[in-house]
Parts: structure tokens; C-alpha cells; sequence
């Protein structure tokens, strides 16, 4: 729908202090990072630093964008030919696409029910020899349950890789989504609930890891060497020095726009959850923070004149409630039906592909994603008032089948 009359908060929110720190770069001439041994631009090192400190880890790197964070993580954990990764159902594109790139065979793992994220109890059956990670997605922001699927990833000895695209600021257990796994991605594109219209970052705790990430973003250079000296393979991956700009002012009002998120969607929840046949996203008690980068909720059908999921989201939008898509599992995309993939690449050991990608053999996902919708997170830096509107315009929708 178009948002730009809606009543309800847009996004991206900017002012006075973001225009000046971009127009601070502009003035001072440097433009970009610079190469490790003379470093000229100093938001691109500085926001490292701030971004870092804010994810409670000891690395974080700039990059160009949430997809090449991905791609990145792969190729700093090695996996290539004939490796496979395990990837939930119901994410992104990217969160498999990431897999396809260097040439490894995504395998989609069903959702739960409750939190829509990746079914830790069905991961052990999709493990085979050739399987080397498990890329989780926390969605809406909403934390996987990586006690447990950090437990498996060592009992198997795989590496975890989060895809935390939705999550900045969330935190499971006392700590922060992205430090769980060996390595945590992270999104600034458009949407997200930090951004510069496009960027990401990439973290780890891991030293090892971290320089070789730092080769592979800074085309194959190492820190502190000089620009022409390429050690190994790498790519440019550096995020630009005004996107850098721009997050760290973002950055700063991150906490404020944080709380209410938080608060608004456990007040949204709560009323939403006393309509009969509305279930939200289930917050389990130890998720201490959520960055609610979307809010899902699935509706049971019958209890709303059997109306279809496009009717329930035309009504919404009629209503001048905003909303976004949700994402279509991955296993149907025509991509993984038809594998239009990489050239030369055997994916005969996909769960996908032709007839293994369809619904019946995702039942899960199928049926959760037919009854999904999802409400966008600026809708949650709304006033209690707005929330309730649109608590009242989804029980009128019932009423209306009743009376
Ligand atoms: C947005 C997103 C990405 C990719 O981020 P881009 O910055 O758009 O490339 C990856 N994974 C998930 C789950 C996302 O939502």
C-alpha cells in the first residue's frame, strides 16, 4: 500500500544531526574508508568500533550490504563444494542465496508453529556427511533458540551463522543475537530497524576468524600491510564512508526508538492474543529484548468467515493500517523449484527441486505462511491510541462475520 499519507509513523526517521554528519563528509573530501595502512575516512573505522560495543563483541566489520555479510561469513568459515547448509524454511532470499554463491546446497528446515523461526527439533534429521552450517534467521527480531541449536552445531561439529538481519538490539539469555554462533550478519538496508539505506556488518568473537574476514572485505590485504601487497583472495566489500556517516548518528537514537519498539509490540501482543483466533509470535520468557523488525501474527481462518490472507491484508490496508509482505517459503521460489542456479553445481541433494519443493513435504511452513501477517516495525513507534485502532479494526472484522 502507499504509506505516505498512512497516520501511522514512516520510515526511515531522520533529522537535523543526520544531515550534518553526512554533510560533514561531504565537506571534508573523504569519501571512503581508506586501506589499512592509511586510513582517511573516520566513520567507516568509528562506527566499527560503536557497532562493536553496541553487539557486545570483540570484531564487527562494514560492509556493503546484509546479503555480502552473508557471503562473506561463508567464505570466512571455508564452505564451498559440496557442503551443505541448513537454512529455515521462512526467511529472505538471501539467507539461502548466500549458500548458492559460493557454490554449497542450502537444505530448508521447517518453522515452528509459535515463533516462526527455524524448528530446532528438526534439525539432527537433515544432517548428512556434507553438512558444515546452520544459518539461522531471527525473525521479526524474535530470537532462535540457540542454546539448543548451538548444542546440536557441537555435538555435530558444525559451524552457526547468524543471519541477524531483523535482530539489532535483541537479546537471548543475557546475550546480544549475532554473538551466539561462530559468526552474526547484519542488515542496514532500507527497512531495517537500523539503516543507511543500504549497508551491513559482519561480528564475531573470533580472532582467527576476524582477520580473515578482514582480508576477504578489504580485497585480500591485511591490516596494517600496505594497499598493493593481496594475500589471499578477497573482494571489496568496504561499506561507503557516508553510509558510516549516517549509522552512527542513527545509531545514537537507536535505544529510545529500541524501548518503544518493545514496549508498544508486548502491549500489541497481549491485546491482539485475547481475540479469539489471532496468535502472535510467541516471546518466550528469555528473550529479554526484541527488535520487533516486523510483528507477526497468523489468524485462524474460521474464526474470521474463512477469509483469505490477501483479504485479511486488503481490509487492513482499506483501513489505513500499513503492513508488509511476508516472505514466500523459500522452498517453492521459482529459482529452487526450477534450480536455476550456479552452472555445474550438482543440488541432487537438495530437499527442493521439482517435486521435493512441494507443500505437502513443508507442511509446517506451507500452512503457517498462508495464515501470516506481518505489521511493520514503525507501525510500533506509534502512541498507544494507534495500536488500539488497530486492535478495535481487526475485532470489527470478526464482529462482521458474527452479526
Ligand atoms: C534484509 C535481509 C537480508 C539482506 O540484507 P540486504 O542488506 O538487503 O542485502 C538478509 N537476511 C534477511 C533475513 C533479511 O531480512
Amino acid at each position: 500500500m502507499d504509506k505516505s499519507n498512512s497516520k501511522f509513523p514512516l520510515w526511515p526517521q531522520w533529522d537535523k544531526e543526520d544531515v550534518d554528519i553526512v554533510t560533514g563528509v561531504i565537506k571534508s573530501g573523504k569519501w571512503w574508508a581508506g586501506s589499512p595502512a592509511n586510513h582517511c575516512g573516520e566513520h567507516f573505522w568509528e562506527f566499527q568500533k560503536e557497532f562493536a560495543e553496541f553487539c557486545e563483541v570483540k570484531h564487527a566489520f562494514a560492509v556493503t550490504n546484509g546479503t555480502h555479510a552473508l557471503e562473506i561469513a561463508l567464505q570466512a568459515l571455508d564452505i564451498g563444494l559440496g557442503n551443505e547448509v541448513i537454512v529455515p524454511d521462512m526467511t529472505f532470499f538471501a539467507s539461502a542465496s548466500c549458500v548458492v554463491s559460493v557454490n554449497a546446497v542450502p537444505i530448508f528446515a521447517e518453522i515452528d508453529r509459535e515463533t516462526f523461526n527455524i524448528d530446532d527439533k528438526k534439525i539432527e534429521t537433515l544432517i548428512t556427511e556434507r553438512t558444515k552450517a546452520i544459518i539461522t534467521v531471527h525473525l521479526g527480531g524474535m530470537p532462535a533458540h540457540m542454546g539448543r541449536i548451538c548444542e546440536i552445531a557441537k555435538k555435530h561439529d558444525l559451524f552457526v551463522i547468524e543471519d541477524s538481519a531483523h535482530a539489532q538490539g535483541s537479546r537471548y539469555m543475557g546475550k546480544r543475537m549475532g554473538t551466539w554462533g561462530d559468526i552474526g550478519t547484519f542488515s542496514f538496508q532500507a527497512s531495517k530497524v537500523l539503516t543507511s539505506g543500504e549497508g551491513g556488518a559482519v561480528i564475531t568473537n573470533n580472532d582467527d576468524l576476524a582477520h580473515k574476514i578482514y582480508s576477504i572485505i578489504d580485497c585480500g590485504r591485511k591490516e596494517g600491510k600496505r594497499s598493493y601487497d593481496h594475500f589471499t583472495y578477497g573482494s571489496n566489500y568496504r561499506l561507503s564512508e557516508l553510509c558510516c556517516a549516517l549509522l552512527r548518528s542513527q545509531l545514537k537514537k537507536f535505544p529510545k526508538q529500541h524501548a518503544q519498539r518493545n514496549r508498544n509490540a508486548q502491549y500489541l501482543r497481549k491485546r491482539l492474543n485475547e481475540i479469539e483466533g489471532i496468535m502472535c509470535q510467541k516471546r518466550e520468557k528469555h528473550v529479554q529484548e526484541c527488535a520487533n523488525y516486523v510483528f507477526p501474527f497468523v489468524f485462524e481462518p474460521d474464526k474470521f468467515g474463512n477469509i483469505s490472507k490477501q483479504q485479511f491484508y486488503d481490509y487492513l490496508n482499506n483501513n489505513g493500517i500499513p503492513t508488509d509482505d511476508t516472505y514466500p517459503p523459500l522452498h517453492g521460489l521459482k529459482c529452487f523449484k526450477n534450480i536455476k542456479l550456479r552452472k555445474g553445481i550438482d543440488y541432487s541433494s537438495a530437499n527442493w527441486g521439482g517435486k521435493k519443493s512441494d507443500d505437502v513435504n513443508f507442511p509446517v511452513t506451507s500452512e503457517v505462511s498462508s495464515r501470516l501477517i506481518e505489521l511493520p516495525q514503525e507501525l510500533l513507534l506509534s502512541d498507544q491510541s494507534q495500536l488500539d485502532y488497530v486492535v478495535e479494526t481487526i475485532k470489527n472484522l470478526q464482529q462482521s462475520f458474527i452479526s
